[in-house]
């Protein structure tokens, strides 16, 4: 894609350009990095933060917008840190601060809809539309435990090259993902931007390790892309389909498996208990999987995120949508 000019700012080859996006009618002011390369290419799109209290991603971000060196790059990096900045300054884990929304829920967004219909519209002008390629950095949420993975679309436009995107990033598993609809990468994916997430780092937590492992998949995707030199290294992976439970109850939740670990048909995942400690509920395994990230915290609450897990495609197990 031939641009010259991004929210406002011309792309001189050579140059970076750190500067906010105001969100029209509101208080928004969200910081990017536009590096632009010295040497023409594609423009790949980095962002993170859209859920806030995902650390990994955000610390891999600013440390990227700080090491990548417009000199060395065959093409543009756009780097979004912190999409969701009023919810991080005001600790929501993860949803926007001024009306409560996910901001990952809301894509292509609305110029006239609340806080966070505004800020993914204008994410999405000014960023997705503009990107030739898209990584979006994301970890558990503040009560989710998580085992790192990393999805793309599946039947999308740009679906070869955003596996291709994929075989680059140092996890054991990813997901096929079936959701066209609410999701920054998943519309990126829909509207032909080849795109991926990179989930790493649960539990509002953050490590070197997993900032540096977020950094290097970034790096070597940028090589795949040939926006860095040198070539992609590649990483075979499992392909699984993913399912959720939400939980059916508030409650108190006691999960009975670990993250990563595979589970049988029937085995037991957890309780519901009340505040008597009666049991309101056991989950039970619907069929063979691998638990991709749950609840973690104490509390947990009707209708909300419970337990995600994945089956391998091409097993010959019958699943249902957990819903
Ligand atoms: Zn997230």
């Amino acid at each position: 894609m031939d641009i010259r000019s991004v929210a406002g700012h011309e792309l001189i080859p050579g140059s970076v350009i750190r500067d906010y996006l105001c969100v029209d009618k509101t208080e928004l002011r969200v910081p990017y990095i536009l590096i632009c390369g010295e040497y023409p290419g594609p423009t790949a799109l980095i962002s993170a933060g859209i859920h806030n209290a995902e650390y990994v991603g955000i610390q891999a971000a600013i440390e990227l917008s700080c090491e990548l060196e417009a000199r060395c790059l065959h093409g543009n990096v756009f780097i979004l840190p912190l999409a969701n900045r009023s919810g991080f300054e005001n600790r929501t884990m993860s949803t926007v601060f001024e009306d409560g929304k996910n901001l990952n829920r809301v894509f292509p967004g609305d110029p006239n809809g609340t806080v966070a219909d505004r800020l993914a519209h204008s994410i999405f002008e000014a960023f997705i539309k503009n990107a030739d390629a898209y990584i979006d950095l994301h970890s558990g949420d503040g009560y989710e435990a998580l085992i790192p993975y990393a999805y793309y679309l599946g039947d999308a436009p740009a679906e070869a090259a955003a596996r291709d995107m994929i075989s680059c990033v140092d996890v054991k598993y990813c997901v096929r993902s079936r959701c066209r609809t609410k999701g920054a990468y998943n519309l990126a994916s829909v509207r032909g931007v080849p795109s991926i997430l990179i989930e790493r780092g649960q539990l509002g937590l953050f490590s070197r390790e997993e900032v540096e492992a977020d950094k290097a998949d970034v790096r070597n995707i940028l090589r795949h892309l040939g926006i860095l030199e040198g070539e992609g290294s590649r990483h075979p992976k499992k392909e699984l389909l993913e399912y959720s439970d939400d939980a059916p109850y508030t409650g108190c939740w006691y999960p009975e498996k670990k993250v990563g670990q595979c589970f049988r048909k029937g085995d037991r995942l957890g309780e519901i208990r009340d505040y008597f400690g009666k049991i309101l509920f056991t989950e039970l395994a619907p069929d063979d999987g691998i638990l991709l990230h749950q609840c973690s915290s104490l509390n947990i609450i009707q209708g909300g995120p419970m337990i995600t897990y994945g089956v391998e495609i091409g097993s010959d197990s019958h699943w249902t949508d957990g819903g």
